[in-house]
């Protein structure tokens, strides 16, 4: 029976280009479901229709497919659960969004950044998110809602649970226990102002309604997890297990990303570096692998442990990322 397979996805948003980074989180995920001889699913995260391209998306799977990573499911091969891009299941989100609205979890927003910036007490937010919202529209009254109704176009707010004694805990395969205060962040968006739906939201729909058993991704969205928890308990999903694999940096300390320049799929496939040269730094910098040696991706498949995954950021020397970037790798 389909439902009782083990599936899991790679998930990008097509707002750049393949690079070394983000092809070692697929070439993960993708090694964790071929593993367990499960169905790996392609889903395009266009939700946030300003930073996507459809250019990217089309380079995004080529690049993919040139590495070997190969799908069951997703925009271009039709599956049960489709369809594969976010655009295109804006129906879905939204009886989402009512079934959250009938149990009394949302408000409307009215704040600016500005606002929230403003709230000097506010506690801290999650990484990279600014202060945590402090839940000034939370408390307004009907007369104060009406009032700001008539010149703003409000955002969507999930309201956090208030007792500061729940705790939401998971159990993440490379990250350990996790357990944080529910509030953690504070209540945040699931319908922006400008009629988008957030990543929050679509991303539990879609890997609830995927029957997704799995999910691996970067480490930067662990900070996520306990509120799609919430959100997965409210719509009445069950949750599939997490592993959120740690990032790479470069030497100077930051997140591999376009700023380091010249890893990026596209650029290596000009200077004709073969794939398994880009798989066997992406097997070596995964813990998979000893040393850097070339190597299919599909080579990989019984040599996956989830125990090997380094549990801390892999860090670039110079010498490394002067040889990716040169292409002489
Ligand atoms: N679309 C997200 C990204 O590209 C990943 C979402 C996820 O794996 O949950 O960063």
């Amino acid at each position: 029976d389909y439902k009782h397979n083990v599936r899991g996805r790679f998930a990008p948003t097509p707002s750049g280009l393949m690079h070394l980074g983000n092809a070692r989180t697929a070439l993960l995920s993708w090694l964790q479901i071929r593993a367990a001889g499960g169905t790996y699913v392609m889903r395009i995260e266009d939700i946030d229709m300003t930073r996507s391209r459809s250019r990217l998306v089309k380079a995004i799977l080529e690049d993919l497919k040139w590495l070997g990573i190969n799908w069951d499911e997703g925009p271009d091969q039709e599956g049960p659960y489709g369809p594969y891009m976010q655009s295109m299941k804006l129906r879905q989100y939204e009886s989402a969004l009512n079934k959250l609205h009938e149990q009394g979890l949302l408000y409307p927003c009215f704040c600016s950044r500005t606002d929230i910036l403003g709230a000097a007490s506010a506690p801290h937010g999650l990484a990279g998110e600014g202060p945590a919202y402090p839940g000034t529209c939370r408390w307004l009254s009907e007369e104060e809602r009406k009032e700001k109704e008539r010149y703003k176009t409000p955002s969507l707010r999930m309201k956090t649970p208030d007792n500061p004694e729940r705790f939401i805990t998971f159990h993440d395969q490379v990250a350990g226990i996790v357990s944080v205060p529910a509030s953690t962040g504070g209540d945040f968006i699931v319908k922006r102002a400008d009629g988008m739906f957030s990543y929050q939201l679509a991303v539990v729909v879609d890997d609830a309604e995927m029957k997704m058993t799995h999910v691996l991704r970067g480490s930067d969205l662990l900070d996520s997890t306990p509120r799609q928890l919430l959100l997965y308990e409210a719509l009445g999903y069950k949750p599939p297990s997490f592993a959120h694999v740690p990032l790479v940096y470069g030497p100077d300390g930051r997140r591999l990303a376009k700023r380091h320049g010249g890893i990026a799929l596209q650029a290596m496939r000009e200077r004709d570096v073969r794939p398994e040269t880009v798989i066997g730094w992406l097997a070596f910098m995964s813990g998979l692998t000893p040393e850097p040696i070339p190597v299919a991706a599909a080579e990989l498949i019984p040599l996956f442990d989830m125990s090997k995954l380094p549990a801390h950021p892999v860090r670039l020397s110079e010498e490394e990322l002067r040889a990716l970037q040169a292409h002489t790798i």
